[in-house]
């Protein structure tokens, strides 16, 4: 069977009967009342981002009661955010995926049935060995998100195939990630590397931390607010920490660019660059100084709309402050397909200011020399993903998830099965839908591994139900940061219904393919015994502690004259860059002025709000009750000219003629007239999303003009304009 129809997931063969009862609201914490019966707890990385705090699971007589943070864990500040405590809601939704699901034609029509696991694990694998027989392994792909991605990934890779793509490359960090890679070297990391707690002058650049709750990340900022840190932040909109700063530098979206050179132009004419630590690690400051002459503060004020005087002085009050200055580098870096350029703009300018592994800048990210568990070599792929879409791109430096749909499309396209965990691509990857169509009536084999119903779980051949955090062993955390330290996720409890760990899923299947010497754990705890042996702990010590930290064998900074060798072709900072010259890009950044706003359309931006992690949990019941839908900022100008009033809904409509699901208005003078906002991941389809079906609009269905980053495959969203179809009373 190739032409898949798409299926929502209530449409289930034998299953409509044995729907689970409504869930009270609230009620997981309230029975029995805290307090009173035995407490137990057990240690955990929440799962509800990507940021991977540690916490601590309680139970109440053997029911789950609350998560609370780990105060041992350096990395989340022993905290965890309003996301992390609704944890409970990922556990007790009724709408979770409960057992394996095939897609069956019945009847002529095709439809979802509840199959056994033994069933489900066989189909795939028979596909997997059908596909490397007649094409070879490296044609079945994988898009994912998430730690637990890990063990499919491990598998593909046993497999034969090291084919993979995640959605947060080329449709969040990547530009941002190759920007820095081609500048200093190095990526900014995750969690990023910003020393913010000891820096003086902190720039945001469309980055809306307090709006989205990186615990740690919002943590380090309140502590520089409260030392009276110099806070810039630069974004049409006055945004959380736009309240919080000495400037507000409300730009002309699509010219940040233009800002970042003209801040240049200033440290270089005025002679306030760090020209020390510029003379031991960089090249081509005369290059660079010569390119910014033109972007002047007069010249740029007409593209920004920030004034000449307020660039000068904000220059100066970085400079004063270097090198414990950070123009941060935000994460969502998908802005106007200039975006590589963008963050190496911002790299470089750090660079001027001397704050790359300087206190108060950037600090050196150390792990734990964790030892891998021993396995054989994984075969070599006579592929990888970049030759899927050859001569695109050519510094990505993961795979694009566009390039890869894109080369699943056809009879004879490049990939014949894809794998998908944990990530909702009609929701995550711009104007998709079509393509996702096209591509599922052409692959041989879709697979999702999903703990919830999704828009991406109706074009599968097979759902796999993986049981939530709560209920299972991941990898430990070890991830590059201030203070090295390793975490545990344990199951607080047995799986839910028949949904199973992804580790067991992945060894499941290798098994199936002849891959056991891949998999010689009989269950996970023993792998991670093992690991933790190896650094002189054991699984029953991290069962106790839940963190380690460990102390870290390399300075944190640069030291004073240190030499030091860049990742980079010169091994210095590359200000000029040789290798974006040779094949043909820009070697500085320059800036191209946006495309004017239609008339009677708004640029359409989006980002996010702190009781959500996008559309991945805007059906959890507890944070759904603290925030059910999104808004739309709208300027009160356009309000009144459109007749719309606060609180009112409307819909949506781009220029290729989408029209969003309603949308609740706020009007607010925070936004300027030329834009409205929204939060994203809202306006789900699947209906078996029983809470946020239908609630709310989804921002990704509107945008159409999409603008690809040509360095590295990034889709740049922020080019969408929309416009407003009034609800008929
Ligand atoms: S930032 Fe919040 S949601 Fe993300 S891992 Fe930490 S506690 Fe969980």
């Amino acid at each position: 069977m190739k032409r898949r129809e798409f299926i929502k997931v209530s449409s289930l063969l034998g299953t409509s009967a044995a729907v689970a009862p409504p869930f009270m609201l609230g009620g997981c914490v309230t029975n029995p009342p805290p307090g009173t019966g035995v407490v137990s707890k057990s240690p955990t990385i929440c799962d509800m981002c990507f940021w991977k705090c540690a916490g601590e699971v309680y139970k109440e007589d053997g029911e789950l009661w609350k998560i609370t943070g780990n105060e041992d864990d350096l990395h989340s500040g022993g905290r965890l955010c309003t996301r992390g405590t609704g944890g409970p809601g990922a556990y007790l939704d009724r709408d979770r995926l409960k057992k394996p699901l095939m897609r069956v034609t019945v009847d002529g029509r095709q439809t979802f049935q509840e199959v056994s696991w033994d069933e489900a694990l066989h189909f795939i694998s028979e596909k997997m060995q059908g596909i490397a027989a007649s094409a070879g392994p490296e044609r079945l792909a994988m898009l994912h998100h998430g730690a637990g991605g890990h063990h499919f990934l491990h598998l593909l890779r046993a497999f034969g195939s090291n084919s993979h793509a995640e959605p947060a490359f080329a449709q969040c960090r990547g530009p941002r990630d190759v920007g820095f890679r081609l500048t200093v070297g190095e990526s900014a990391s995750s969690p990023e590397r910003t020393d913010m707690a000891n820096a003086k002058c902190i720039v945001l650049l469309g980055s809306h931390i307090g709006e989205n709750l990186h615990n740690a990340q919002v943590q380090t900022l309140a502590e520089a607010i409260n030392k009276d840190v110099t806070l810039i932040t630069v974004d049409p909109r006055f945004s959380v920490p736009a309240g919080k700063s000495k400037y507000w530098l409300p730009i002309k979206p699509g010219t940040d660019i233009a800002l970042l050179l003209a801040w240049m132009n200033v440290l270089i004419s005025e002679d306030l660059c760090d020209t020390d630590y510029l003379d031991r690690y960089a090249i081509g400051f005369e290059q660079l100084a010569e390119h910014v002459r033109e972007y002047t503060p007069e010249w740029v004020y007409l593209e920004t709309g920030i004034r000449p005087e307020v660039i000068r002085e904000t220059a100066r009050e970085l400079a004063k402050a270097a090198p414990a200055a950070i123009v941060h580098p935000g994460r969502h870096a998908v802005w106007y397909g200039d975006d590589t350029q963008r963050s190496r703009a911002i790299a470089m300018l750090n660079a001027l200011l001397g704050s790359w592994n300087r206190k108060g800048g950037f600090y050196i990210p150390e792990k734990v020399a964790l030892p891998e568990y021993p396995i054989p070599e994984y075969p070599k792929p006579k592929f990888s993903t970049g030759d899927a879409y050859p001569g695109k791109w050519p510094f990505a430096s993961q795979g694009v998830t566009n390039g890869v749909i894109d080369a699943s499309i056809g009879e004879d396209a490049f990939f014949k099965g894809w794998l998908v965990y944990g990530t909702n691509l009609p929701q995550s990857i711009p104007a998709v839908k079509d393509k996702l169509r096209a591509a599922a009536n052409s692959l041989d084999l879709l697979v999702v591994v999903e703990t919830m119903p999704s828009e991406m779980t109706g074009y599968a051949d097979v759902i796999l139900p993986e049981c939530t955090y709560l209920e299972r062993y991941d990898d430990l955390r070890n991830s590059g940061e201030r203070h090295p330290s390793l975490a545990l996720r344990m199951p607080a409890f047995e799986p839910k219904y028949e949904s199973k760990p992804g580790w067991w899923i992945a060894k499941q299947l290798g098994n199936r393919l002849g891959l056991e010497e891949y998999f010689p754990w009989q269950d996970y705890a023993e792998k991670l015994d093992w690991q933790l042996q190896q650094v002189g702990s054991s699984l029953e010590e991290m069962q106790k502690i839940g963190v380690k930290n460990f102390p870290r064998k390399y300075p944190l900074y640069f030291r004073d004259g240190q030499r030091v060798q860049f990742a980079t072709p010169s091994r210095k900072i590359e200000l000029y860059s040789q290798q974006l010259a040779d094949k043909g890009f820009d070697p500085m950044p320059v800036y191209t002025p946006p495309e004017p706003v239609p008339s009677g359309y708004y640029r359409l931006n989006y980002g996010r709000m702190p009781a959500h992690t996008f559309g991945k949990t805007t059906n959890n019941p507890l944070l759904f009750q603290l925030a059910p839908e999104n808004q739309l900022w709208v300027n009160p100008m356009v309000a009144n000219e459109w007749s719309i009033k606060n609180a009112e809904y409307v819909r949506l409509a781009s220029p290729s003629g989408a029209i969003s699901n309603k949308i609740r208005v706020r009007v607010t003078e925070r936004i300027g007239p030329d834009s409205v906002f929204m939060a994203h991941g809202f306006g789900h389809k699947s209906k078996r999303l029983r809470l946020t079906a239908g609630v709310g609009a989804d921002d990704s269905e509107l945008m159409s003009n999409i603008k690809i980053d040509p360095i590295m495959g990034s889709t740049g969203m922020r080019s969408n304009f929309v416009t407003f179809v009034k609800e008929q009373a």
